[in-house]
């Protein structure tokens, strides 16, 4: 990029970098922390692109810690479709709902939260989409350096409140069967979202109504995702 004279950098970060919070709301100021080989990842190019605009401050770089990003866009023609069985709560719940995995597990019912399950900040990918224009306004002042922010909505969603959501958006039950923590997995993730607010002059405008409401319709309209029945 240098050799080109492009020394303008966004980097698609995540929460995952503050490990297990010892509170929330997640500030960009938290400590970091890897507690997975993907959390590694997303660390360590974070301290290369510090060390970068450390040694070159013609770069600027911003840093985007994505919560969790859910829905899809709102013609039903573009969203998401992981290979293999998902790993992320709501792809899983899109693939029960359409009749293609017989009921979602839950990992932990006995976390101190409001249903005992697990909490995240889930934000809609048109609020991510927007955040990503936001950040590129905001390389074009001459002071910005290296800088992180928050890509969430500061409200914390249990997984079983989000089932409830994606159950009413779509029509459909989602059985559920109860089961252990997953190993890594923290209790209480959701952003700060002041800095960005502040800052890029941006905040999420989607709650979880709409994020279901937007995967329900990408999901009944392609059931199969991108290919064909297996
Ligand atoms: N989760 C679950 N069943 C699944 C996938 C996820 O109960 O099949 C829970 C998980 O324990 C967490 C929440 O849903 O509390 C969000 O998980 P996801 O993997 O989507 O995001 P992350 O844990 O990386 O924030």
């Amino acid at each position: 990029m240098a050799a080109y004279g492009c020394k303008n950098l966004v980097f698609s970060s995540s929460a995952t970098v503050y490990g297990w919070p010892k509170e929330v709301s997640c500030t960009e100021e938290f400590p970091l922390a890897a507690v997975n080989p993907y959390g590694r990842t997303k660390l360590f190019i974070e301290e290369i692109c510090r060390d970068i605009h450390r040694s070159d401050p013609e770069w600027k770089i911003i840093l985007l810690r994505y919560f969790n990003p859910v829905g899809a866009h709102p013609s039903g023609h573009i969203g998401e479709d992981p290979r293999d069985i998902p790993n992320n709560l709501m792809p899983f719940v899109q693939q029960v709902a359409v009749g293609r995995r017989p009921a979602l597990t839950v990992f932990g019912n006995d976390y101190s939260t409001k249903d005992g399950t697990g909490v995240r900040d889930y934000i809609h990918v048109l609020d991510l989409a927007d955040g990503h224009i936001a950040a590129l306004r905001k390389l074009s002042d001459p002071n910005i350096g290296c800088e992180v922010y928050n890509l969430g909505t500061g409200k914390g969603t249990s997984v079983l409140e989000m089932v409830a959501a994606f159950e009413k958006a779509s029509g459909k039950k989602i059985p559920i069967v109860m089961a252990g923590r997953r190993p890594g997995d923290a209790e209480i993730v959701y952003a700060s979202t002041e800095k960005a607010e502040r800052e890029l002059n941006w905040r999420a405008k989607y709650g979880i109504e709409e994020m279901c409401r937007d995967q329900w319709n990408w999901a009944s309209k392609n059931p199969y995702g991108y290919g064909s029945p297996e």
